[in-house]
């Protein structure tokens, strides 16, 4: 029920951090894993691992916030395994800035990468899913998308985006066997959360002592829900949006 033998998946951002922990929980079930990302020592990398442990994996550079880029490496995915069954978008980025010293260029780097890129991958995917009425689409989002954020606005302004894009694409593709479902991962240790515990460790200590598990996750703690998403388990499963989080979101 949870096997992904043969199913091709594409990870955006799966070169690092929560993406690499669901790609090599994907090979591990029998995923063929298209890597895709923008630093080619950090894909190869990737790469290496999966192939190493037994899997099958290949990297495909991509910028997400590119529709020109989305489109070259969705063919070059397909040329390659010949499908794409499966949907991870995870690649995300954030600017630390309160609302009102946010510039224009600040705004739109963020949602082009968090949100937009949602978008262009899954309504690009969307008709080779629709033709052959089976998909799965798993978007990353946050606690932001259910928190306010102080210092991370546009970056809390994406991640409800991405909630709400989930359940719109739900609905509109539901009647064709895609589910779209998102996950919404507490904090974990990343690149991305490195910076916020080494510049900020008092509201890194706030942050952990109100973890009821009493720790931070690590990206393999998200492989677990994303097996299920993109299972066959999860078929009458979409729309909706899981959070991962040690029960960070519940206290
Ligand atoms: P990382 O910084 O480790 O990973 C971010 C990934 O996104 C990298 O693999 C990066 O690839 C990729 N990426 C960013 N911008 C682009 C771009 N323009 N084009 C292609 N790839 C891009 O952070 P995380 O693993 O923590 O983040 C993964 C996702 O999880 C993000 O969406 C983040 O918002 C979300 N998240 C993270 C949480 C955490 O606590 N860590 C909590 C909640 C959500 P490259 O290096 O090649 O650019």
């Amino acid at each position: 029920m949870f096997d992904l033998k043969d199913k091709v998946s594409l990870i955006t951002g799966g070169n690092g951090g929560i993406g690499e922990g669901i790609a090599n929980g994907f090979a591990d079930f029998g995923s063929r894993v298209a890597i895709v990302g923008r630093d080619e020592a950090k894909c190869k990398k990737a790469q290496e691992k999966i192939i190493n442990n037994g899997g099958e994996a290949k990297y495909f550079l991509c910028d997400v916030a590119s529709y020109e880029s989305v489109k070259d490496c969705i063919s070059e995915v397909n040329n390659e395994f010949g499908s794409i069954d499966i949907l991870v978008n995870n690649a995300g980025t954030t600017i630390r800035k309160a609302p009102h010293d946010l510039s224009p260029a600040d705004w739109k780097a963020v949602m082009d990468t968090n949100l937009t890129s949602v978008h262009y991958f899954s309504s690009i995917i969307f008709n080779q899913m629709k033709k052959k009425k089976s998909g799965k689409i798993i978007n990353i989002g946050s606690m932001m998308s259910i928190f306010g954020a102080a210092h991370a606005p546009v970056y809390a302004a994406s991640k409800g985006g991405v909630v709400q894009y989930t359940k719109s694409c739900a609905i509109a593709w539901a009647e064709f066997n895609i589910q779209v479902n998102s996950i919404l991962p507490g904090y974990i240790t990343t690149n991305m959360t490195d910076g916020f515990r080494k510049n900020f460790p008092e509201d890194a200590k706030l942050v952990t002592s109100r973890i009821p598990a009493g720790r931070w996750g690590v990206p393999s703690d998200l492989a677990g829900t994303a097996i299920f998403l993109a299972s066959s388990a999860s078929d009458y499963v979409t729309g909706t949006f899981i959070p991962v989080d040690g029960a960070y979101s519940i206290r």
